[in-house]
Formats: structure tokens, C-alpha cells, sequence
């Protein structure tokens, strides 16, 4: 197979009413990356995301997720494609299990009726209790969604999307109200998920950056100000002045 990087952006920019959000963007994220996008609010930072997965289309630049350029696709074929992004609020189905939380996030389009029924059936049981046991959720398969913690909450959603095995995944803040456990769980639950699939994390817990961030990148006014390893970013004086300092 041809190698080539998991994303690369090049030019992109996104007008409203003429404020410019994202502005003449270029970011590459590596197969297997774990990349971190920080930034003061309002930066830009969801908005890279919302025009990555589709939610917002761009006034100029590409997206090239593997060899297809996303600013060309809708929504649900950016996911089909193999793209799953969070949201900050978790969108679970709160009255039902865990396991069918899960189960309903596989991907449909095989036939579900006749002998492959149940040839899918257990595939389906498989992949919720492989993904059950990374997103530390094993024990709740049975437990209703709306009894689990916060943290609990949003490594449900993380399951779910992994439920479709995406090549990159898509996370805003997702340790924002978590307890100081659920954040070093979901640190090391980040690093197990990017060992075979590319991950951007936007956060603003720099404690937790340092644990899972592979390299940095910081947006400013809609561009990228530096990009790096943690050390580099966290020295660099314009990163100090626009973000660290405050
Ligand atoms: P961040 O996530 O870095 O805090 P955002 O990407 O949410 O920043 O927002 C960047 C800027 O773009 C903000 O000034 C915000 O108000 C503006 N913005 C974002 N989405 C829209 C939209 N759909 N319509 C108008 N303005 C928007
Ligand atoms: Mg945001």
C-alpha cells in the first residue's frame, strides 16, 4: 500500500460574515499520531473539526484524508469514510444499556436478515465487549447510560465511535469535568487508541496534554502560531504571550 499521512490541510479557511474563523490553515497528522490542538478561546480550534468532519464546509483549502478530499463530501460519507468526532457534550442514549448503546454505533449495511444474521450477530457481540474492555466499561455492559459518572459518560461515546473502527478520530476536550482519576484513565485510554488509528485532541489541561500529546499544534486568530513536541510549544514566547501566560 502506498504511503501517505492520515491528514493533510492545506489552505484552509472559513468566513462568517467575513471574521475569519480559519484562515489559510495548513496541519498534517501522521498514521498512529496523537496529535493535540491548544489555543486561547476562540481560536478556531472546534471549528477545524466542524470543517474536518463535514459540519461546516470551507470558503478555500483541502482536506485530504488519505487520497479523498473531505471539502468535497457530506457528513454521514466523512464517517462512513472513516472519520468519528466528539462533540464536547456527550450524545448518548441515556435509557438504554451500555451494550446497546454500543450496539446501535456498529456500522449497519450488511444484510441483517437470513443466515448472515447471526454471522453478524456475534460479530456484533464481539466488537462491543472488545471495546466494552478498552473503554474500561466491561463490568457496566448491563448498567442503564444515565446511571454512569460524567467520565463514564464520554468513555461510552469514545466506545461508540470506536464501534466503527475510524483511522482518525475526533476529540474536543473530552476530560473537561472529569475527576483527576477519569483524567489519567482517559489519558491512557488515548494512548491504547492511537496505537492503531491517528487522534486529534483539543484540551486545555496542560497536565493532561503532557500525557498523551505526541506533538502540539497552537492556533491563534484561525492559524497555526507553533508546532511541536510539548517542550518546544510550551517554551516559545508568542504560545506564552497568546495562551500559556493567562
Ligand atoms: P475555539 O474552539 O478555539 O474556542 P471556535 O472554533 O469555536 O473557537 O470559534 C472560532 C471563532 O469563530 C469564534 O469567534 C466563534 O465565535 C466563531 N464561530 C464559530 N462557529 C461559528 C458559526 N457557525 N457562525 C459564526 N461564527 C462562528
Ligand atoms: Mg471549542
Amino acid at each position: 500500500m502506498a504511503e501517505f499521512e492520515m491528514l493533510t490541510i492545506q489552505g484552509l479557511g472559513v468566513s462568517f460574515d467575513g471574521f475569519k474563523a480559519v484562515d489559510d490553515l495548513n496541519f498534517i497528522v501522521d498514521r498512529n499520531e496523537l496529535r493535540v490542538v491548544i489555543g486561547p478561546n476562540g481560536a478556531g480550534k472546534t471549528t477545524l473539526l466542524d470543517l474536518i468532519c463535514g459540519k461546516t464546509k470551507s470558503t478555500s483549502g483541502s482536506i485530504m484524508f488519505k487520497t479523498m478530499d473531505l471539502t468535497q463530501m457530506k457528513e454521514h460519507d466523512i464517517v462512513r469514510a472513516g472519520v468519528g468526532r466528539k462533540f464536547q457534550t456527550p450524545s448518548i442514549y441515556e435509557n438504554l444499556s451500555v451494550s446497546e448503546n454500543l450496539e446501535v454505533s456498529f456500522p449497519r449495511g450488511r444484510s441483517a436478515f437470513g443466515a448472515l444474521f447471526f454471522k453478524r450477530a456475534a460479530d456484533v457481540i464481539d466488537r462491543v465487549h472488545k471495546v466494552a474492555e478498552e473503554v474500561m466499561l466491561l463490568e457496566k455492559l448491563d448498567h442503564q447510560a444515565a446511571l454512569l459518572s460524567h467520565g463514564q459518560k464520554q468513555w461510552l461515546e469514545i466506545g461508540m465511535l470506536l464501534m466503527q473502527d475510524p483511522e482518525l478520530l475526533m476529540l474536543d476536550e473530552p476530560v473537561a469535568g472529569m475527576t483527576v482519576n477519569e483524567r489519567e484513565q482517559t489519558a491512557e485510554l488515548l494512548n491504547r487508541i492511537s496505537k492503531n488509528r491517528s487522534v486529534i485532541v483539543i484540551e486545555h489541561d496542560m497536565e493532561f496534554v503532557r500525557k498523551i500529546a505526541h506533538k502540539v499544534t497552537v492556533l491563534h486568530q484561525g492559524k497555526v502560531i507553533a508546532e511541536g513536541s510539548m517542550d518546544k510549544v510550551t517554551a516559545d514566547p508568542r504560545v506564552i504571550e497568546v495562551y500559556l501566560g493567562h
